[in-house]
């Protein structure tokens, strides 16, 4: 696993996305101080877009010419760079366009998959304006490997594809509120946590899940070691076979009030591959899964790579493409002393084994998540998205992904 699947020629092309609201709003000058040249000397000519506004770069590459780059790089936050997977994942060529090598240069507030990828690299922690140059080289080399995506589907019967997390709770809170404080960057994170902690609470509801010792792998969407440059074109995919045209029953169905009642009859077009470890949200969990009895929660968080930001270790075992969902929750009765110290190892990664009773870890390949109370925050990616009942499926190997 975290294998390299290929090496990409040179010369190159590059479409560089930049957010010029990203982080404290230097994105642009940090791109021109800090990769320009890297770029040039490494041979990599590139198109350079800066966005206009939330969702200009999602209807950009669900419209783009994609043979046009050997990888899209987004310099942001996470934020971009969902918009980026779900534009890929909206195109009818869904199944080649999702393999275009994707860049990331910590461009944000919150990089956490910037942060994650330099980890995997084994070196020491960075961040800042060495995270980026530190990612600058990454792309230079251009090696290019599978990226895990989560299918995440919500009570509307929207379907999203998700590179980093699902929180709920405690995280998702942090996450939310402390974009006020974009301008101070990476430390955001740390200042919302403290200011979060003096009106802690407790969230309620129903989580439950697929253990990954319990299920084989979900398929994964390739084995090919190839470029995207037209050379897999002759390749079968087993995915083919069983998914032809690509329709299916979505499992996104719930008994949600407003639902058209031919939900249930009619196959729903979604693109995408299936989600066969899911059943429609009206529906209860297969009976193997695993229903956490415990109703009372500080938090949730589904996170499939190792960092949640800059200098949080939310799950230190995660891989590239390990096909797991790292799951962690925080169990309702823990104190504020005790939350706190939780979060400060976090910054090191040693939350998980601080033995303290009220955190579970566990490695699924599904989830479900149901909160009681009718409002509340759910980040994906951290994003706000409906709130409401969610599940989730990973896809492994789903997307490709520049690193180390
Ligand atoms: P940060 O890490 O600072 O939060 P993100 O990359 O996550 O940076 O971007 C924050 C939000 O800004 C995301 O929701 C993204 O979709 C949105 N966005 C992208 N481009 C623009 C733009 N030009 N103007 C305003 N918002 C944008
Ligand atoms: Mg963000």
């Amino acid at each position: 696993t975290g294998g390299v699947c290929a090496e990409m020629r040179t010369p190159r092309r590059f479409l560089v996305l930049i957010n010029p609201q990203s982080g404290k709003g230097q994105a642009l000058a940090l791109f021109n101080n800090h990769v320009q040249h890297m770029l040039q000397e490494a041979d990599i000519t590139y198109t350079l877009q800066v966005t206009e506004h939330q969702n200009h770069a999602r209807e950009l590459v669900r419209e783009a010419d994609l043979s046009q780059w050997d990888a899209v790089v987004i310099m942001s936050g996470d934020g971009l760079l969902f918009e980026i997977m779900n534009g890929l994942m909206e195109r009818e060529d869904w199944e080649k366009a999702i393999q275009t090598p994707l860049g990331i240069l910590p461009g944000g507030s919150g990089n956490a998959l910037a942060a994650s990828i330099h980890y995997y690299t084994g070196s020491q922690p960075l961040s800042g304006e060495e995270l980026l140059v530190s990612c600058g080289f990454m792309l230079c080399k251009g090696l290019v490997s599978h990226l895990d995506l989560a299918s995440v589907c919500l009570a509307s019967n929207q379907r999203l594809f998700s590179f980093l997390s699902i929180a709920w709770g405690f995280v998702a809170d942090v996450d939310i509120e402390s974009e006020k404080y974009r301008h101070v960057g990476a430390a955001r994170f740390t200042m919302g946590t403290l200011v979060r902690l003096t009106s802690l609470r407790v969230y309620k509801g129903k989580l439950a899940y697929l253990p990954a010792e319990e299920s084989q792998a979900p398929p994964s969407s390739s084995s090919s070691m190839s470029f995207t440059d037209g050379s897999n074109s002759s390749l079968v995919h087993p995915r083919n076979l069983n998914c032809q045209n690509h329709h299916f029953h979505n499992s996104c169905n719930s008994n949600n009030a407003h639902k058209p009642n031919w939900t249930n009859e009619a196959p729903v077009t979604m693109r995408g591959p299936p989600d066969s470890l899911l059943v429609p949200l009206d529906q209860p969990v297969p009976t193997h899964w695993t229903v956490v009895k415990e109703e009372d929660f500080v938090l949730v968080m589904a996170v499939y790579q190792s960092h949640l930001a800059e200098d949080l270790i939310a799950a230190p075992a995660s891989r590239l493409d390990d096909g797991i969902i790292h799951l962690i929750y925080v169990k309702a009765g823990i104190s504020r002393p005790a939350l706190l110290h939780l979060f400060l190892a976090m910054e090191k990664g040693a939350h998980l084994s601080t033995n303290c009773p009220f955190v579970v870890y566990v490695k699924v390949r599904a989830l479900r998540l149901e909160p009681y109370s009718p409002k509340g925050i759910i980040t994906v990616d951290g994003e706000v998205v409906e709130y409401g009942p969610v599940q989730a499926q990973v896809h492994g190997r789903l997307a490709r992904i520049i690193a180390g």
